[in-house]
């Protein structure tokens, strides 16, 4: 049986039967390292600052010297919570490190602060994804009198793995034990005072890497950030896998059968282009997207030009396909974050424009292709097109490398609800009409596909297909995902 939400009844209430003022996205990163000789915690500082990009909200590193675990978190940037002053005493051979994305709605930053731990120096655990369910996960910790008040997915599965522990389990058992009661997306860092332990839902849905470092290991949600710290990738973690590094070196265990379906929105926009996902450098998957885009929507125009900067490759593959130049048209203020979670329409348009200037001398009298990696309200497109006919542009016809996104997430990407996706709301020419363009064209859903080079049944496509891999209602995992997608998306 496959889970689909039809594009009518896709409410975000309707999906997980939360409040749709909260936000479902804990878009994260996670790093960890297990290095004997090294200083762990510095490996983690740069490699939270190099996976910045998964999240700007707040940012923390937990550390072991074997015996006691000492965590520093704070709100901000990696560049601003970490100083020599609070990174001196962070001593120790292993330790994990989180940057956070988004908190739920109202609640303050700082409090759900990762990585979680508690004083009773067990564990530590940093998680990137989202349970849509923790129903049987708080009744379990419920039925055994553990206070769950005010704690998030995240907090909820360190009280479990925190009490089996405190029980008297090791990390391992305790992993085996509470993994069924884990009904939803994660990949997980857990530290103990003596080990680093990864681990990846039963569908991989985000990512997570394994790899060398020194004379032990590293664990990080994009391989780039093991480049960063001098570190040698080796692979993915495997969905359902636990992999345990230790004083005996590298364990791995099978927890549950896994299926690959990394959520496909990590190649269309989290991603950075020079992280290996599936054994596909990301830049080339994004050129790929560009390339099929321009077999499918050949557009008449002078020159291509990307928005900056996650466009960029699917631009130069879409300019390379058809023969047009490509420039760079629209520059952009690399120091402004976070201007698509603003909470208010108008600060967010406002945003678009602080982050993005016009190059006049590329744009006046010409006809533009712009490419951009999705279109998720329209506003930042809106805007584009806006700039783009004020700096003089003959036409300006917008190209998306993914297909409309049409559907709530529900497993750790920070998309609105459906009411405030653009797609879900209008067709493509009343999207067009909207955002005052020439043209709009968007890649198609099986251009997609094929641009990864992989198999569709590798991948959770559920913002644009509808199709949900881990039932957003009660966290199952759906054992056949129905491959076909609605007629329209075609
Ligand atoms: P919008 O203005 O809402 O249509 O946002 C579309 C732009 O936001 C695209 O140019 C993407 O690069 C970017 N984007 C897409 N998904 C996300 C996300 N989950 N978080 C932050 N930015 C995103």
């Amino acid at each position: 049986m496959s889970v689909t939400l039809h594009h009518m009844d896709a409410t975000t209430d309707r999906v997980t039967g939360r409040d749709p003022s909260r936000s479902l996205g804990e878009k994260c990163a996670v790093f960890g390292v297990y290095a004997p000789g090294l200083e762990a915690a510095r490996l983690v500082h740069t490699g939270l600052w190099t996976l910045q990009h998964r999240g700007q909200e707040s940012t923390g590193i937990s550390v072991s010297d074997g015996v006691s675990i000492l965590t520093h978190k704070g709100q901000g940037l990696v560049a601003h919570v970490y100083d020599e002053a609070t990174l001196r005493p962070l001593v120790g051979h292993v330790a994990i490190g989180h940057n956070r994305y988004s908190t739920s709605r109202g609640g303050d930053g700082l409090s759900h602060a990762q990585p979680v731990t508690n004083g009773a120096q067990r564990l530590a655990l940093a998680h990137n994804g989202n349970l849509p369910s923790t129903a049987r996960l708080s009744q379990a910790l419920s039925d055994a009198g553990v206070d769950i008040s005010g704690a998030n997915d995240s907090e909820l599965m360190y009280a479990a793995l925190d009490r089996a522990m405190a029980l008297g389990a090791s990390v391992e058992d305790a992993v085996r034990d509470c993994f069924p009661l884990f009904t939803g997306a994660f990949s997980l860092a857990l530290l103990t005072p003596n080990a680093l332990v990864a681990l990846r839902d039963v569908r991989g849905i985000r990512p997570l890497a394994l790899g060398r470092v020194g004379n032990g290991y590293v664990v990080s949600s994009e391989s780039c950030a093991i480049d960063a710290i001098g570190g040698t990738f080796l692979r993915d973690v495997r969905p359902g896998e636990m992999v345990v590094m230790d004083e005996s070196g590298l364990r791995s265990i099978q927890i549950a059968p896994g299926r690959e379906r990394l959520d496909i929105f990590e190649f269309v926009y989290f991603a950075r282009p020079d992280s290996i996902l599936l054994g596909r450098r990301v830049n080339e998957v994004r050129r790929q997207f560009g390339a099929l885009l321009a077999r499918e929507h050949p557009v008449q125009a002078d020159v291509v030009i990307p928005v900056p900067d996650s466009g960029i490759p699917a631009a130069i593959g879409y300019a390379g396909e058809i023969g047009i130049p490509f420039d760079f048209g629209l520059l952009k203020n690399r120091y402004i974050h976070r201007t698509f979670i603003r909470p208010a329409q108008s600060l967010r348009e406002s945003g678009v424009q602080m982050k993005l200037n016009p190059i006049a001398e590329v744009i006046r009298g010409r006809r533009i292709a712009v490419v951009d990696d999705s279109v998720v309200r329209g506003t930042t497109s809106r805007q584009i097109v806006k700039m783009l006919r004020g700096a003089g542009a003959s036409e300006v016809h917008y190209l998306v490398s993914s297909p409309p996104v049409m559907f709530p997430d529900v497993y750790g990407i920070d998309l609105p609800n459906s009411a405030d996706l653009v797609a879900a709301r209008m067709s493509v020419e009343q999207i067009r009409e909207s955002i005052g363009a020439d043209s709009i064209s968007y890649l198609s859903y099986d251009g997609m596909i094929a641009a990864t080079g992989l198999p569709a049944h590798d991948f959770t496509t559920s913002c644009f297909s509808g199709v949900y891999p881990i039932s957003p209602v009660d966290g199952t995992v759906v054992d056949e995902v129905r491959e076909t997608v609605p007629a329209q998306l075609r």
